[in-house]
């Protein structure tokens, strides 16, 4: 298990606006994965228990266009061909971990297969009050005359529809679920959190369509599958550039408040190969172990995102515009923490304007870091890179990093 770290926030958040003085700690937590129900390689309570076993306070299952709630039938045939790697595969390992009386058998038109369980099936497990959670979920996958548009949607009640065939512009589609989304959100009294994932899985989702879809307030900045470009190349910008770029122009343009990043799993694979779990997660400080309080906290920016580099302390304050944090150390590794803004003036500077969104405004390769937002920074927010190799990388070379919310723009 992680070391958890309680936390007292004395600082008032500028972006928070209820009261201070509450006791609150992070809660770790993936709100991004794939199981048997989709086209993951596992049944669901393996990848839950994979969570569990790890370390993290709450765990998501987020098959695309479906949620977990009936029984379905499976053969033994596509099971083994979705086995990646050597070793046993997922029924052996399924049994070996909740008994050989588990998983049910049946026999389909002369097929051998098992009966998919619903979360209520096994969520009892696991879950107990302030200590782990399961948020259910699904992966909007819809599709726009130009890409793929993947949103995923926690804490809903119904599935969300959507499209077979593409219909509409990026922007058409990101704005229709998002629609649908808050009008669930509406019916069933509930808060749903929404993220757009991998803009870049495809070139799907440039960073203007991120910027005008203001209903949006999430974004993966990190997604450990390796298909989903996420340092660009060498004509389109990676995620954190995306993130600058749509901060900017909501901003400097749309008057709209900024996106904040999660960093995320999107594990396919729990059997060896590549797409598997343990890659980037949330750190959420809030006041209890609930999707209420954590999408609550998540709204008012109150988590950072990281693929391994903890905090121990994390605090902003509005009136003197300084953010504090103290990192947590890790066996030899050094640490590099970047302010990272765009200022008010950029469009007006003499060099080309993509060049001053994103800079670099102060450097600290402490681990106990205090950043004065400068005044005339539309926002700022943090990068911090540990000199740490990551150990399940999703890229070459990719070391530990956390990525804190943009403060100093409201
Ligand atoms: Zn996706
Ligand atoms: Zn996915």
């Amino acid at each position: 298990m992680l070391k958890r770290v309680a936390v007292i926030i004395t600082l008032t958040w500028g972006i928070f606006s209820g009261p201070v003085c509450a006791e609150q700690r992070f809660f770790k937590g993936n709100t991004h994965a794939h199981s048997f129900w989709s086209d993951g390689n596992d049944f669901p309570e393996m990848v839950i228990d994979y969570y569990h076993r790890n370390g993290y306070d709450f765990a998501t299952l987020s098959d695309h266009n479906v949620l977990p709630r009936n029984y379905r039938w499976m053969s033994v045939q596509e099971i083994k061909a979705r086995q990646v790697g050597p070793g046993p595969g997922a029924i052996e390992k399924c049994e070996a971990r909740f008994g050989p009386d588990w998983i049910e058998w049946k026999q389909v038109a002369g097929k051998r297969g098992v009966i998919l369980k619903p979360l209520q099936a096994y969520r009892d497990q696991f879950e107990a009050p302030g200590e782990f959670l399961i948020i259910e979920a699904q992966e909007i996958s819809d599709r726009s005359t130009t890409g793929h548009v993947h949103i995923n949607a926690l804490n809903l009640e119904h599935l969300i529809p959507f499209q077979k065939e593409p219909v509409g512009s990026t922007v058409q589609v990101m704005r229709r679920l998002l629609r649908q989304v808050a009008a669930q959100e509406e019916a069933i009294g509930r808060p749903i959190l929404t993220h757009l994932n991998h803009p870049n899985y495809r070139w799907s989702v440039t960073a203007e369509e991120l910027a005008a879809v203001v209903e949006e307030r999430f974004f993966e900045v990190y997604n450990g599958h390796p298909d989903i470009n996420h340092l660009g190349d060498e004509s389109r910008p990676g995620d954190e550039m995306i993130w600058d770029i749509a901060n900017t122009l909501r901003l400097a343009k749309l008057d709209a408040a900024p996106l904040y990043g999660v960093a995320t799993d999107d594990s396919h694979r729990y059997h060896g190969g590549d797409v598997s779990p343990g890659r980037g997660w949330i750190q959420v400080e809030a006041e209890g172990l609930t999707p209420a309080a954590l999408i609550g906290a998540m709204r008012h920016g109150r988590f950072y995102a990281s693929t391994g580099v903890e905090l121990s302390r994390l605090s902003y304050d509005s009136a003197t515009r300084v953010l504090e944090f103290e990192i947590v150390a890790d066996g030899e590794a050094r640490f590099r923490s970047e302010l990272i803004g765009t200022r008010r003036n950029y469009a007006q500077a003499d060099a080309p304007a993509s060049s001053v969104i994103g800079e670099v405004f102060n450097l600290s390769s402490d681990r106990s870091v205090r950043f004065e937002v400068p005044s005339d920074a539309l926002y700022a927010r943090v990068t911090i890179t540990s000199t740490a190799s990551h150990p399940n990388p999703s890229y070459d070379y990719q070391t530990k990093q956390a990525w804190l919310q943009p403060v100093g723009w409201r």
